[in-house]
């Protein structure tokens, strides 16, 4: 359960209601992320099939964990990886990254899923992954995606 006084950022894509609930002070990336969800919807419903829900939501939770993660049509994202995070202009953008990824496990995970067996997580996860890199490859420069592919090597499980 996520609950707060939020202030809400409304936005649409074609007839797709986007939302991003927020704390009032946490406004610096709010665009970096409406962005990332109409490219990933671009790219995903092009690509993959029709969006199956009429609205998309990201809800800011505390720091006291540091993930996003996908529900249907909703998710929970921590503060400390996206609302509160300083960007520079040089930087590998984690926080479109990381929503993108999430996004696409409105695919991977709520409409194809896999056998419930042991390690079949590891499937969406590299779907997902594979996904919000094409829509990094298909909206910025080959030296950007190289960045995150190189970010992603160096980072430790
Ligand atoms: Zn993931």
């Amino acid at each position: 359960m996520v609950s707060a006084r939020y202030v809400v950022k409304k936005d649409k894509w074609n007839d797709v209601n986007l939302e991003v609930y927020y704390h009032e002070d946490h406004n610096y990336n709010i665009n970096i992320m409406m962005d990332a969800m109409k490219m990933s919807l671009d790219y995903y419903t092009a690509n993959f099939s029709p969006y199956q829900f009429r609205q998309m939501r990201i809800m800011e939770f505390p720091r006291y964990s540091q993930f996003a993660q996908s529900f249907a049509n909703t998710v929970p994202f921590s503060e400390g990886i996206g609302f509160i995070m300083k960007i520079e202009d040089d930087d590998p953008n984690v926080l479109f990254f990381v929503t993108a990824h999430e996004f696409a496990y409105q695919w991977w995970g709520h409409q194809v899923s896999e056998a419930n067996v042991k390690g079949n997580a590891m499937i969406s996860e590299a779907v997902a992954q594979y996904s919000s890199y094409m829509v990094i490859k298909h909206n910025f420069s080959q030296e950007v995606l190289k960045d995150f592919l190189k970010y992603d090597l160096l980072q430790k499980a």
